[in-house]
């Protein structure tokens, strides 16, 4: 089956890149569209900017990030470490969801390791299913069908057994590109927890590679719910 579009969603400006980075860039190669969503904008991503000129420098960042490949950046406009599934929120990837009508979605692993993470991930399976309904009014008419949700490794592959690899050593370097747009969140970063993204991604890819037989790899798991499922394989 053909893939034609793909929609990726993070908690984070950020996230997708670094959890799927490499898989976007092999799918647009492919010809497909891709869309890279964040649910937050990362108000809360500087210590010394405010959330405006946070929000502001983190949008240009994601813009930049998925232009690289030829991407569309869309943030859904909550604050970082408030995420909750409520009515509001749901429509709101629902609608994200009619929006793009992908034909898979990509989205945080239900076991990782940010509460916002975790909700992202809760929000869009739900919301797969019920761009479906009728009766659930958004802007954009429902979905004829059920786009299947596949789960990007956790955050250095804590509590994630991969089901499916997909070799990205031919676009590993797009991927770092894509990664060093969100120049913010370096020094943030950093300062807070000692974290290297960049590091701590090819760390993880040179891992899921070995496991799979290749240079570098991304990991992926699948949301095994009716009616998701699918006899064929959809990643590159
Ligand atoms: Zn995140």
């Amino acid at each position: 089956m053909k893939v034609e579009r793909v929609l990726a969603v993070g908690a984070h400006p950020d996230d997708v890149e670094l959890g799927c980075g490499g898989t976007l860039a092999l799918y647009r190669r492919m010809g497909a569209d891709v869309v890279i969503s964040s649910v937050s904008c990362g108000g809360k991503g500087s210590k010394e900017l405010s959330k405006e000129e946070t929000i502001k420098v983190r949008r240009e960042e994601s813009e930049r990030a998925a232009g690289v490949i030829g991407a569309t950046y869309i943030c859904l406009g909550l604050m970082d470490s408030e995420i909750f599934e409520d009515l509001k929120n749901r429509a709101k990837m629902v609608e994200l969801i009619r929006k793009v009508r992908p034909n898979l979605i990509i989205t945080h692993s239900p076991s990782d390791y940010h509460a916002d993470h975790r909700t992202t991930s809760v929000l869009v399976s739900h919301a797969s299913y019920i761009a479906t309904s009728f009766k659930f009014k958004t802007q954009s008419p429902s979905l004829p069908w059920v786009p299947p949700v596949y789960y990007m490794d956790n955050y250095l592959g804590v509590d994630f057994l991969p089901e499916e690899y997909v070799d990205i050593t031919d676009v590993v370097d797009t991927k770092k590109e894509m990664v060093l747009q969100h120049k913010s969140q370096f020094p943030h970063l950093k300062e807070r927890s000692g974290e290297d993204i960049l590091e701590d991604m090819l760390i993880l890819a040179r891992l899921r590679g070995r496991q799979s037989g290749v240079k570098f790899a991304e990991g992926f798991r699948f949301f095994h719910s009716w009616p998701h499922v699918r006899t064929y394989r959809l990643l590159p």
